[in-house]
């Protein structure tokens, strides 16, 4: 419970430990990290999480409260990858003076992409292919053995049951997609985070802005975008919670202008987790909420025709609102 509360993110107060409390005092920079970090850690840990809902991980800044809280940790757990760009310099400072690990540290590197538009570097959303967040949650738990080796047994026993909830998730996940027919299994969102989500689950993904949101996407991007959503017929797009409403909104309209209507199949966690307390609040719950809204988007027959087509078809209901306007 204690865990779960300190999770919220940059907004919840300072955790108290009192004198001769040994619990490993933690400082993850994600959602998603602090709240499997809280899993396995259970009671021998108090975890705080710096980046609250809603918040991007590549633009986000330390702020002086952030410095302090992780100059205080034992620990420091951070995705790495550079998904933390603005954070590099404060991290790698942590790096020389506390045990400061990168969780994405044992996923094998052969595992990983490198899109160009990466240059140079590996796409760092690692979290959406559940199998390669199972090996985060093994460096987690070696990183708890060093700190707090007494319990050792108590983390393992934990970390199991974590790793064994993400393999069910991962057969969920699979399943679930499995459900939409192939040629539609095609997810277009604002920026490149579902690389490793569409190679582990079989759908083809168009990001407007590439891997980090640091680049704003242009006009041409997004008219490139938008004949090919309206050639291919794709029934929906997606808004993500921690990037702008109005870059998607501007890639529908463009459609739209193509005589296409394209519609917004709803929002995605992608890069922070849910607030504290919702269906997405946790890793896995924002799996699977991601999942749902993708399978019921892509699976609706409602927004699969040219403007033209589904005017023909409500040509009834459109003389009414004439009528109403008159
Ligand atoms: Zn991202």
């Amino acid at each position: 419970m204690l865990a779960a509360a300190l999770i919220a993110g940059a907004c919840t107060p300072e955790p108290v430990q009192r004198e001769g409390d040994t619990r490993v005092r933690v400082v993850a920079t994600t959602g998603m990290i602090a709240d499997v970090a809280a899993r396995i850690g259970g009671d021998r840990v108090v975890v705080e999480s710096l980046m609250g809902p809603g918040v991007d991980p590549h633009l986000y800044k330390a702020s002086a409260g952030d410095v302090r809280r992780l100059s205080r940790a034992a620990l420091v757990l951070y995705n790495g990858l550079h998904l933390e760009a603005a954070m590099g310099e404060v991290l790698e400072e942590m790096g020389q003076r506390k045990h400061t690990v990168a969780v994405t540290e044992w996923i094998d590197r052969s595992a990983l992409t490198a899109p160009p538009e990466y240059q140079g570097n590996y796409d760092p959303h690692v979290w959406f292919d559940v199998r390669l967040w199972m090996r985060a949650v093994q460096r987690i738990e070696a990183a708890y053995v060093r700190a707090d080796s007494q319990h050792a047994a108590g983390y393992a026993e934990r970390a199991a049951a974590v790793l064994s909830d993400l393999a069910v998730l991962d057969a969920w996940v699979r399943e679930r997609a499995s459900e939409i027919p192939p040629e539609r299994r095609v997810l277009v969102t604002a920026h490149d985070a579902f690389g490793y989500f569409g190679r582990a689950y079989g759908f083809e993904v168009r990001g407007l802005q590439g891997i980090s949101t640091a680049s704003e996407a242009g006009t041409a991007d997004v008219q490139q975008l938008a004949a090919e959503i309206a050639r291919r017929r794709i029934p929906a797009i997606f808004v993500e919670t921690s990037i702008p409403r109005r870059t998607i909104e501007a890639v529908q309209a463009a459609v739209l202008s193509r005589g296409f209507e394209v519609a917004i199949g709803g929002a995605l966690y992608s890069d922070a987790l849910g607030d504290p307390g919702t269906p997405a609040g946790t890793y896995v719950g924002m799996v699977r909420s991601n999942v749902e809204t993708i399978v019921a988007a892509l699976n609706s027959d409602a927004a699969t025709m040219t403007v033209s087509e589904r005017d023909e078809r409500t040509e009834g209901r459109s003389a009414v609102i004439v009528l109403e306007r008159q």
